[in-house]
């Protein structure tokens, strides 16, 4: 039998599962406890199976985690979040969010699908490779890193400290249902801000008022969306969108007589391979005529079709019969920045419903997520080795 083979068997599901619904159990969204109880669980996890888990600091109280099977360049990461996001009024689950209870073979609670489920699936195959190649020939890293669902920092604070070096490419275990998502989309925050000039509502010539200026420029935004969409489409990604998520002006509570000193206007942006942040930008200032602020800036990512990654992903589900499907995320991961910073080949790809991550009633199947991480084992050791 083939040792991808030995290690996808090697996963012991029972494990894989206990293992799930106690990341679950541990609540993790931020703001709020944060990562630091699931963190300190996977240390003391990973180290009584004779792993020796280092953390890196990103925030405080807010570290990843890094595992390490084998040592020396080429190897493969492994990546995963740790945070979740808010579980919302417990009144509207069913099963309270952090109870992690099981029912008709679903974990449910906040962050069994997104992504504690893949977390464990990851873990599990971390250990049915050591189980079975002892030491890889070339490293396989286990990252568990903070704060996916905020502003990245994690991810961003372990390319920046040099994490990513060296390594061939990441597997992020993102609930894709188990597609091999090779793309994912880019996506960008712009903050525009009109001035005015405060005056009087009784002589509002004596004044500059920018909320039409700004609402002449949000219904524009139609149109430039239009252009966009029929320049750029993707067959795996979809359109591109251009939605206004904000729009403020007041000059103060209550102030129904006082023309506001000026307007503010958030935009979401969400491209496709192929697009030019910088060049949007400005087209975006162009159409607005005023200063624009990049508050975040996530590029469009895509892995080649026929990266050895990729190639191992593929024969991975083969191996275990299960079919090859590509897919796209139409969010930017983690996965974004180990691409576009650390240019490692990547492939999203994890146990879950795409549709249920943020909602109330999150689950995974258990079975899934024991055949992710079947998968993960069968594919780290063809790619490793
Ligand atoms: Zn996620």
């Amino acid at each position: 039998m083939s040792r991808a083979l030995l290690a996808a068997e090697a996963v012991e599901a029972k494990e894989v599962m206990a293992l799930a619904q106690a990341l679950v159990r541990i609540p993790s969204h931020y703001p709020g406890p944060g990562e630091e109880g699931v963190v300190a669980f996977l240390e003391e996890y990973l180290r009584a199976r004779g792993l020796a888990p280092f953390r890196q600091g990103v925030a405080p109280g807010r570290p990843n985690l890094v595992a390490d099977l084998g040592e020396g360049k080429g190897g493969l990461i492994l990546e995963g979040h740790t945070d979740v996001v808010t579980p919302g009024e417990e009144a509207l689950w069913t099963h309270p969010p952090y109870a992690g209870v099981v029912e008709g073979g679903r974990l449910y609670g906040r962050g069994a699908c997104d992504m504690k489920g893949g977390l464990a699936a990851l873990v599990g195959a971390l250990l049915a490779v050591k189980r079975v190649l002892g030491k890889p020939r070339r490293p396989l890293r286990l990252a568990a890193l903070v704060d996916e669902e905020g502003m990245m920092q994690g991810v961003k604070t372990f390319v920046q400290g040099g994490l990513a070096r060296g390594f061939r490419g990441a597997v992020v275990a993102e609930p894709e249902e188990m597609e091999a998502c090779l793309w994912q989309k880019g996506a960008l925050r712009l903050r525009l801000r009109f001035p005015g000039r405060m005056a009087h509502g009784a002589m509002p010539y004596a004044g500059d008022n920018p909320i039409p200026k700004a609402a002449r420029f949000l219904v524009g935004l139609a149109e430039q969306e239009g252009r966009w969409q029929e320049a750029f489409s993707h067959p795996y990604l979809g359109l591109p969108y251009l939605t206004p998520t904000r729009f403020l002006a007041s000059a103060g509570e209550g102030q129904l007589n006082v023309i506001p000193p000026w307007a503010e206007v958030a935009l979401d942006v969400r491209t496709v391979p192929g697009m030019d942040h910088d060049h949007l930008v400005a087209e975006v200032r162009r159409l607005a005529g005023v200063e624009v602020e990049v508050l975040e800036d996530r590029p469009p990512v895509e892995t080649p079709r026929e990266d050895p990654l990729v190639q191992a992903a593929e024969e991975a589900l083969q191996l275990l019969g299960l079919p090859f499907r590509l897919g796209g995320v139409p969010g930017a991961t983690d996965g974004t920045f180990l691409r576009a910073w650390a240019g490692l080949p990547v492939v999203v790809m994890g146990p879950g419903k795409k549709t249920l991550p943020h909602q109330t009633d999150e689950w995974v199947d258990l079975e899934e997520v024991v055949q992710a991480a079947r998968v993960y084992a069968a594919l780290a050791v063809l790619f490793l080795e």
